[in-house]
């Protein structure tokens, strides 16, 4: 029988996990009709299951109608949460509180005069949220757009830089080289969050360590695809799997160890079946 080990920080991270328990919550004890604005998370299954629940999805509050509305832990605008309210809805903010110290940081250094950039990818929703909640902020996704902006004379003297939570370091660090040579002053506040950093890491040191490799989670999900890529690399025999119906035994003939990392909108509970079915197979 082979040995199964599950990575350190295989699974939802906080701010996800949170959103979910909350949204979960609701869907038990909600009188009235309950939308998240958006998928909650990107995992097909998790959102089949809210909706068997009563849960359904809206693109926007005007699509909600009625109810309650629940905002997704990347978070929105002020505008979009005013524009439910003004439509009767009750809003649950679920946004993690990662996110929440961007919004305030980045509000933060535009009050005190700084010309801001979110160093981020332009138009995934927690940068709109943290745009939103700045009120005046500029998004550079490269060290290219930096410098198309250094060179277009497009920047203050004082510049403040905030970072959406997924991003690297080695981006970060790229975007404030090249802004310590342009402006006069610089102000940085560092908001990626470790969980994805973590995940990853753990995820490779099993993959080096193991046999066979099993990745779960949505194959929608941007951070399970890095993860399998990342396993792929040191392990060859590595599975992407959106549930544990999906195992196949010939996948593990011969092995002796066999790992297993999940993406951050992955449920603990599908780690659990995974590793019970694992159990069974291999
Ligand atoms: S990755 Fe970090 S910032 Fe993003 S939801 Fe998870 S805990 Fe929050």
């Amino acid at each position: 029988m082979a040995e199964i080990i599950v990575a350190e920080r295989a699974g939802a991270c906080y701010g996800v996990g949170r959103a979910l328990n909350l949204t979960l919550e609701q869907a038990d004890k909600a009188a009235g009709p309950v939308h998240t604005l958006g998928p909650l998370i990107h995992n097909p299954l998790v959102v089949e299951d809210l909706d068997a629940r009563g849960v359904r999805v809206a693109d926007c509050p005007a699509d909600a109608g009625d109810g309650l509305l629940i905002i997704r832990a990347h978070g929105t605008t002020p505008e979009v949460i005013a524009d439910a309210e003004a439509r009767g809805l009750t809003v649950l903010d679920a946004t993690c509180p990662y996110v929440k110290k961007v919004h305030v940081a980045a509000k933060k250094l535009v009050d005190a005069g700084y010309d801001v950039l979110v160093v981020g990818e332009a138009g995934h929703p927690e940068v709109e949220g943290i745009l939103g909640h700045a009120g005046c902020a500029r998004v550079v996704g490269s060290v290219a757009d930096v410098r198309a902006l250094i060179s277009a004379g497009a920047l203050g003297k004082k510049v403040g830089v905030v970072v959406q939570t997924t991003q690297t370091l080695a981006l970060l660090q790229g975007v404030v080289d090249e802004l310590l040579a342009a402006a006069q002053e610089v102000r940085v506040v560092n908001t990626i969050c470790a969980a994805t950093q973590e995940r990853q890491q753990a995820a490779a040191e099993l993959a080096a360590q193991v046999d066979a490799m099993v990745v779960i989670g949505g194959k929608n999900s941007g951070n399970t695809r890095r993860l399998f890529e990342i396993c792929s690399e040191h392990c060859g025999r590595t599975h992407h799997i959106e549930s544990a119906d999906e195992l196949d035994a010939a996948w593990f003939a011969g092995t002796g160890k066999i790992g297993i990392t999940a993406g951050a909108s992955t449920p603990q509970a599908h780690i659990d079946a995974v590793v019970k079915r694992l159990h069974a197979l291999a």
